[in-house]
């Protein structure tokens, strides 16, 4: 039994240090034709698990130093008060990590002025905008607003935060990868290139393929630290 124990404390021990996944309400704005929200029924299910309450924020935190907002099937903006959050974050938990992931559209800038003053150092905000001009990123991302992110995405390098724009390649945008690396170099932004997993069979039709540079262009982080 006494080996249990110890078995189940460093189980414990561990867990405290590990990355929680958190999904912080049920909405999105955006429509792409991948995401688990557009099957059938998706929506709804999603709907059912409700919002991240604060208590739940601070029971988590009072567990674990980092949480990812991952912004999976909902996006944590749309949190009835992110805000807040972030607000519970900068007063009660200064040190803790918390990483947000987000398409960055429909908030207006001074809600951007509001939630970078709340952030800093361990604050991580990265923006999903596949491509580099609105056509493009706009082909997946149903719903983006290029302009705006980007311009949401100048003012956190501005408030000196770390800013990254992450970008799944597809065949449909590897055109514009260059033209990427180009805005996020001259922009202090770091360019994280990646591919999805996500392909449904029930969407085939949509014609979306998979980019042809996946041999080539490893998924890679570009910008300052990762010359
Ligand atoms: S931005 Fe994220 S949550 Fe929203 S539809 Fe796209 S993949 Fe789904």
């Amino acid at each position: 039994m006494s080996n249990f124990h110890s078995f189940y404390k460093s189980y414990i021990d561990l867990q405290k240090k590990a990355f929680f996944n958190i999904e912080t309400t049920h909405r999105c704005r955006l429509q792409c034709p991948f995401c688990q929200r557009q099957r059938k029924g998706g929506k709804e299910k999603v709907k059912l698990a409700g919002e991240f309450s604060y208590d739940s924020f601070r029971k988590v935190y009072d567990f674990t130093n980092c949480i990812n907002f991952c912004g999976q099937i909902s996006d944590p903006i749309y949190h009835t008060n992110f805000l807040k959050i972030l607000e519970i974050k900068k007063n009660e938990y200064p040190n803790n990590r918390m990483y947000i992931k987000t398409n960055g559209s429909g908030k207006k800038l001074s809600w951007w002025e509001k939630a970078y003053d709340l952030s800093d150092k361990t604050t991580e905000w990265t923006f999903g905008l596949d491509g580099a001009s609105q056509n493009t990123a706009n082909i997946y991302r149903v719903g983006t607003d290029f302009d705006n992110v980007f311009k949401v995405m100048q003012l956190g390098v501005k408030k000196s935060l770390d800013i990254i724009w992450q970008f799944i390649l597809f065949e449909h945008n590897e055109h514009e990868l260059e033209l990427a690396k180009k805005l996020s170099k001259n922009n202090g932004i770091v360019l994280n290139v990646i591919y999805s997993n996500r392909w449904p069979q029930e969407k085939e039709h949509l014609g979306l393929k998979k980019s042809s540079l996946q041999k080539e262009v490893p998924v890679q982080k570009y910008g300052l630290k990762w010359k």
